[in-house]
C-alpha cells in the first residue's frame, strides 16, 4: 500500500496552538510552489517502489487556500507520475470557511473524495481564543455543502482540554459534530508545543492547563458518545463509521511506505529510512535538483519502538508474532505489570490497550519501549 502526502504550507493566519510548518505570506508563491511539487514528483517518484498509490493526503497548512485551478494542476501532475488505484482515498484538508459551493465546484475535476476539516470547537469564544477564522455555523454549512457536492466522506477534527473549556462545552462540541452526519472524527487533547503562542501565554501564567481529571472525563464522554453514534474507535484519537477509517493514516500506523512531497513533508521508504524535506518554502521552490532535506536511518531499536508506539495506539494492537523472538520476550516482560492490572490484554497474539489502559496509554507505551529513546 503506497501513499502520497503533499504539504501545502500556506495559512491565512496562524492559530495559537499550531507548530505545523506554514507561512502567511504565501500568495505570491502558490503557482511556483505547485510547479516545484511536480519537479519533486518527477525526481522522487521511485522513492516508493511501485507507482500505484492507494491514498493521497493533501495536508498543510491550509490546502483549501489554494485556488482550485492550482489544485487541479497538482492533481494533473500526480496523474502524470503515478497511477491511482480505482478506489483510492483522496483527502484534502480544509478550513470550514473556505468550503463553499464554488470551491467544491472547482474541485469537481479532481479525484478528491474525502474532506478533513479542522473544526476544533463549536464554541465562539474558544474559536476566537485559538485564532481560528471560522464560526460554528460555517462548520455546519461546509459539511452540508460537501454533501450537496457529492463528497459524503467527511472528517472533523476537535480539540478538548482547552483553557476554561467546561464539560458542558465539550459535550456540546461532540454532539454538534456527530449531529452533522459525518463519517469520521479525530479528537485530540490540547498540547502545548514549544515555541507556540499558546505555550508562551501558559508560561506567563495567563492560562491554566486543564486538570487531568476533567481531561479524562472529556475523553470518557467522547468514547461513550461516539460509540452510541455507531462509530468504531480504531485509534486512540480516531473514530469512524464502519468502512470509513482513514486509509491514509492507517497506512502510516501499519508502517507502509509513503512519499511526502513539499516543503516540510516527511517520507518513509517502508524499511529503515525516514526523510524530512526542510521547512523552507523559498529553498524548496529554488531547488534545481533534489530539494533540501535530511535523512535518518532507523536503528533496529528505533524500528521496534516505532512499531510499538504506532501499533499499540490502534484497536488492532501489537501483533506479537511480527516481533523477533527477543523483541517479543522483551515486550511481554515489560507488559506484564500492565497485563496484571488489566490495562493491557492479549487476544489472538495481539497485545492491546484495554479501555482503562487507554487513559494512561502514554505511560504504558513508554514502559514498553527500549531504553535510550
Ligand atoms: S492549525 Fe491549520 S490553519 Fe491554523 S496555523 Fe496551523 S496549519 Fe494553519
Amino acid at each position: 500500500m503506497n501513499s502520497l502526502y503533499i504539504h501545502i504550507p500556506f495559512c491565512k493566519s496562524r492559530c495559537i496552538y499550531c507548530d505545523f510548518y506554514s507561512t502567511t505570506l504565501g500568495n505570491d508563491f502558490m503557482s511556483s510552489y505547485a510547479q516545484a511539487l511536480e519537479r519533486e514528483m518527477c525526481l522522487r517518484k521511485h522513492y516508493i517502489q511501485c507507482s500505484r498509490v492507494h491514498s493521497i493526503y493533501i495536508g498543510g497548512g491550509t490546502p483549501s487556500l489554494l485556488p482550485t485551478d492550482i489544485l487541479t494542476n497538482i492533481f494533473s501532475a500526480v496523474k502524470r507520475h503515478f497511477t491511482l488505484v480505482s478506489d483510492a482515498e483522496v483527502t484534502i484538508e480544509a478550513n470550514p470557511d473556505d468550503v463553499t459551493p464554488k470551491w467544491l465546484r472547482g474541485l469537481s475535476g479532481t479525484p478528491v473524495n474525502r474532506i478533513s476539516m479542522g473544526a476544533q470547537t463549536f464554541n465562539a469564544n474558544l474559536l476566537t481564543f485559538l485564532g481560528r477564522r471560522h464560526n460554528a455555523q460555517q462548520i455546519a454549512d461546509a459539511v452540508q455543502a460537501c454533501k450537496e457536492a457529492g463528497i459524503t466522506n467527511i472528517s472533523l477534527d476537535l480539540i478538548y482540554g482547552l483553557p476554561e473549556q467546561t464539560m458542558e462545552d465539550w459535550r456540546h462540541d461532540v454532539e454538534s459534530a456527530l449531529n452533522l452526519g459525518i463519517t469520521h472524527l479525530s479528537a485530540y487533547a490540547l498540547s502545548y508545543e514549544e515555541g507556540t503562542r499558546l505555550d508562551t501565554i501558559l508560561r506567563k501564567g495567563l492560562i491554566q492547563e486543564t486538570d487531568e481529571e476533567l481531561s479524562r472525563q472529556m475523553y470518557d464522554h467522547l468514547l461513550t458518545a461516539t460509540e452510541e453514534a455507531g462509530f468504531l474507535h480504531y485509534e486512540i484519537s480516531n473514530f469512524a463509521l464502519p468502512g470509513f477509517h482513514s486509509r491514509h493514516n492507517s497506512n502510516y500506523w501499519q508502517s507502509a511506505p509513503y512519499l511526502g512531497l513539499g516543503a516540510g513533508a516527511h517520507s518513509y521508504d517502508g524499511h529503515r529510512e525516514r526523510r524530512a524535506n526542510l521547512p523552507d518554502i523559498k529553498a524548496y521552490i529554488a531547488a534545481t535538483e533534489d530539494v533540501p532535506h535530511e535523512t535518518e536511518e532507523l536503528s533496529t531499536e528505533e524500528l521496534y519502538n516505532e512499531f510499538i508506539m504506532t501499533r499499540l495506539r490502534t484497536s488492532g494492537g501489537v501483533p506479537l508474532n511480527e516481533l523477533s523472538p527477543e523483541d517479543r520476550q522483551y515486550c511481554l516482560s515489560m507488559a506484564r505489570p500492565h497485563l496484571a492490572h488489566h490495562l493491557l490484554s492479549i487476544q489472538n497474539e495481539h497485545l492491546r490497550l484495554t479501555k482503562e489502559g487507554i487513559f494512561t496509554s502514554n505511560d504504558i507505551i513508554s514502559d514498553l519501549l527500549k531504553v535510550g529513546n
